[in-house]
């Protein structure tokens, strides 16, 4: 029997999409849809295999970063040629576990409808996105599973899509009005929008997004073996060889996104997720900004993972990324983040400013070298990434035959 991975797998290697619609809806009642052009025919579900390239030229604009959410308010773009999968390959049934009704429970004491402006903002539907629209998306459309997880604005359920081949995906629900409260609208549009058109291994997919009047449903990857963070919580470290192949991972996967334009800012193992191969998943681009012209001195980020430039309040770049890589190999190899200081934010800010770092006896040179270089004050000192996936650390324990999934074992 075909497992999670597999299906997960060949999620991977397909397009969510279907023709886009190709009428133009404006003005048209921000939760309200038009009905289905293409409901329940899954060989219009399944229309498309992913590009040989991950992010094929329709998704570039001219700056070569990633294209933006559309909401209904502009021109959807004329209809591209599809291909049609000639025979989906039949899935079998995955468990996905028993569904505690959490939704409805849920939606009937949590939220309230947004009205004007917000509501236009967050009226976030990929079926009438401008770039890669998908099929139009409801509810229905799912068996519901077991819960995966609570986010800060609603749940995250395992869910199958009805119709064949019964995809796997992560639904994540999130309350319009918790958004507006916390006066999040923008950002989380921007995390959308930066999310929808990334395509990488290491990179939680977006397949798509729909809403209702009161919640917003966000289509993801889902990952088989959950949060990073847990299993670093439960193992207090990871040897060498687990940190050296998810640190590879990360810099394939920053590489990426930086050769999008996109600067992630929130590295932490809070924000990483593992597929089902173990495999490292950037899953949270809530923080994520497109450069370039785009340096900002905004404070954002968790305390631990800040580099010098963002604690002192001056512009950043790209090269943040790379500082937050150098914490992570060190949190991975020693337990806890390198500046960390229990007295207090202050603290921490003076160790980060001085760059106040101790690696403790134990840590091989090679790993040492490694974090050592990453973590330099000035930003264009700092290794690059292109020289961190050629770095002898991460050399030493990279499979010959793979790049990507780390070993199993802590
Ligand atoms: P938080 O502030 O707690 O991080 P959030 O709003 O960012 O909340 P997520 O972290 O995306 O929400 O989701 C909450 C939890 O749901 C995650 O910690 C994880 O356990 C689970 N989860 C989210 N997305 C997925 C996914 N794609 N696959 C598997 N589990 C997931
Ligand atoms: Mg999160």
């Amino acid at each position: 029997m075909a497992s999670i991975n597999s299906v997960t797998r060949q999620l991977g290697a397909l397009e969510i999409s279907s023709k886009p619609n190709t009428q133009a809806a404006p003005g048209r009642p921000t939760h309200q849809k038009k009905p289905s052009q293409n409901t329940g025919n899954v060989s219009k579900l399944l229309t498309k295999f992913a590009a040989p390239h991950p992010f094929p030229a329709a998704s570039h604009n001219k700056t070569g970063s990633v294209s933006s959410v559309h909401t209904g308010k502009q021109n959807v773009r004329p209809p591209s040629p599809v291909k049609t999968v000639p025979s989906a390959p039949r899935q079998p049934t995955i468990d996905i576990g028993h569904y505690d009704g959490g939704f409805e429970k849920e939606n009937e004491k949590r939220g309230e409808k947004v009205y004007g402006a917000a509501a236009e903002e967050l009226a976030l539907d990929s079926s009438v996105a401008h770039e890669r629209p998908t099929r139009e998306w409801h509810l229905t459309d799912f068996d519901i599973g077991r819960p995966l997880g609570k986010g800060k604005f609603g749940h995250v359920y395992m869910v199958r899509t009805k119709t064949e081949p019964h995809y796997i995906v992560a639904l994540k629900c999130l309350y319009k009005s918790e958004i507006v409260q916390s006066r999040v609208e923008k950002q989380i549009r921007r995390e959308i929008e930066i999310q929808q058109n990334l395509r990488h291994p290491n990179v939680l997919r977006l397949y798509g997004y729909f809403h209702d009047e009161k919640r917003i449903f966000l289509m993801l990857e889902f990952a088989g073996k959950g949060e990073l963070y847990k299993q670093l919580m439960k193992h207090h470290r990871f040897t060498e060889r687990r940190s050296s192949r998810y640190i590879d991972q990360m810099a394939d996967a920053l590489s990426y996104l930086h050769s999008k334009h996109v600067i992630h800012r929130d590295i932490k193992p809070e924000n990483l997720l593992l597929g089902i191969n173990g495999e490292l998943k950037i899953g949270d681009f809530g923080w994520s900004v497109h450069a370039p012209g785009n340096r900002r001195t905004t404070l954002c980020g968790t305390l631990d993972y800040l580099p010098p430039e963002m604690v002192e309040g001056r512009e950043h770049s790209e090269k943040v990324d790379l500082w937050a890589l150098g914490v992570l190999t060190y949190e991975f190899i020693v337990g806890t983040p390198p500046f960390e200081e229990l007295s207090g934010h202050n603290a921490t800010y003076k160790r980060i400013a001085k760059v106040d770092l101790r690696i403790p006896e134990g840590v091989s040179p090679e790993a040492r070298d490694l974090i050592t270089k990453l973590l330099q004050y000035d930003p264009e000192k700092r290794l690059p990434l292109s020289e961190v996936r050629r770095h002898p650390w991460i050399l030493k324990y990279r499979p010959k035959e793979s790049t990507t999934a780390p070993p199993q074992s802590s």
